[in-house]
């Protein structure tokens, strides 16, 4: 962390008032549900967002990141405008303007930043990255805000100012998570619940599997979804789908008169919501290995009803569960980006062996495969 200290001091030639970190993060279960007001899973990774931060009173708000090439950016915190283009400093300065909209007064800041959460992925880079400035600003500004609200307004910064739609899930895991657990979340009322995660203690291993690609019909795709889910909840007379229980999810599917998409991605939905359930109660009753064939599960949903995933990503679950692997799916949005294998330890070696195998008999780019290890949520670290 005195890294990024010390190349603040370079840059600036002062001192930062801090430094804070945010993690990236990699979703169990519970897909395109958190816009639906459902449930969700994540864990925090231990690939953070890192920024050294210090405060200005001038209203001059300069932004610089190691990982982007070119000069720093710079801005005046009043000018801040919307959907204006500035590319990945979008993301920082987005959290200051909605800081500001929301009414508290940041009067400029000097941020040098890097991460290392892989970007495009599905690991929430840009949440980490919302994140972390949030909260640096919160601290050198002094602004009575919680984590809750530092999430929601870095989604805030995400959905009106860069003009991504994305949900509450990325920022809640990267502000709330906390080491060795998965955060439960109900993105209607944003109740959290931490549920201990320990896999090495029953001998198993979550991995993350980074396809490396990103297939351009993704972003359409997602307000696709999103657009479809709504039309379903108005058609069934509810706010949104979270209203529809399991037990009432043939009858409502029959109610539903649009089209064979909106059924499906209905299906996905509230299926969905009960996997994350349902891998809820197992976790409770000490079943790990349990959780394994609702991942699979939860798979086929989106990649047959809600069709989000990839050649790729199947690819990635259909060799890691022949290998052995006891569950595995897609997560985050999809198109590409990255999936997640529960594994045994033992078998470890044997299924990232048949996945690098399995990419390079289909002439693809060798996956990058790591450790998803719970990790702590966004926190001051110098
Ligand atoms: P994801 O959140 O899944 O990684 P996104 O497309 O939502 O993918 O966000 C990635 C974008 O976030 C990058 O294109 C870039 O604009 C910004 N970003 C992420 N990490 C950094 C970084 N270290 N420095 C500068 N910009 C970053
Ligand atoms: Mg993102």
């Amino acid at each position: 962390m005195s890294e990024v200290a010390a190349a603040f001091r370079e840059l600036y030639g002062s001192e930062p008032d801090g430094v804070w970190a945010a993690p990236g993060r990699v979703n169990l279960i519970g897909e395109y549900t958190d816009f639906n007001e459902g449930f969700v899973m994540p864990l925090a990774l231990p690939h953070t967002a890192v920024a050294a931060v210090a405060r200005r009173a001038d209203g001059v708000l300069r932004i610089h990141s190691a990982d982007i090439e070119g000069p720093l950016v710079e801005l005046r915190i009043d000018e801040l405008e919307p959907l204006s283009g500035a590319g990945w400093a979008a993301y920082p300065a987005g959290v200051a303007w909605a800081l500001r909209q929301a009414g508290h007064e940041v009067t400029g800041a000097d941020i040098h930043l890097t991460s290392t959460v892989p970007t495009g992925a599905g690991l929430s880079s840009s949440a980490a990255l919302e994140v972390v400035t949030g909260l640096a600003l919160r601290d050198v500004f002094q602004l009575p805000l919680s984590m809750e609200e530092l999430a929601s307004l870095a989604q805030k910064a995400e959905n009106s100012f860069v003009g991504v739609p994305c949900g509450i899930m990325d920022q809640t895991a990267s502000a709330c998570c906390t080491e060795g657990h998965v955060l439960h979340l109900d993105a209607r009322d944003l109740t959290r619940r931490q549920i201990p995660f320990d896999l090495p203690a029953h001998g198993l291993r979550l991995l993350v599997v980074d396809t490396r690609v990103k297939h351009a019909l993704g972003d359409g795709a997602y307000a696709e979804r999103r657009a479809g889910c709504e039309r379903g909840a108005r058609e069934l007379g509810v706010r949104t789908l979270r209203e529809v229980e399991f037990a009432q999810l043939q009858y409502v599917l029959g109610q539903l008169s649009s089209l064979p998409t909106v059924r499906d991605y209905v299906r996905h939905v509230v299926s969905d919501n009960e996997r994350v359930e349902r891998v809820a109660a197992l976790l409770a009753a000490g079943d790990v290995r349990g959780v394994g064939p609702v991942l699979t599960e939860g798979h086929a949903s989106l990649r047959d009803d809600l069709r989000v995933s990839c050649a790729e990503l199947d690819l990635v679950v259909e060799t890691a569960v022949a290998a052995g692997a006891l569950g595995a799916r897609m997560t985050g949005g999809g198109f590409g980006g990255s999936a997640i294998v529960l594994v045994e330890e033992a078998e470890l070696g044997p299924v990232t062996k048949a996945l690098v195998t399995a990419f390079e008999g289909a002439g693809l780019t060798r996956p990058r495969v790591f450790e998803a290890v719970p990790s702590e949520g966004a926190r001051r670290v110098g």
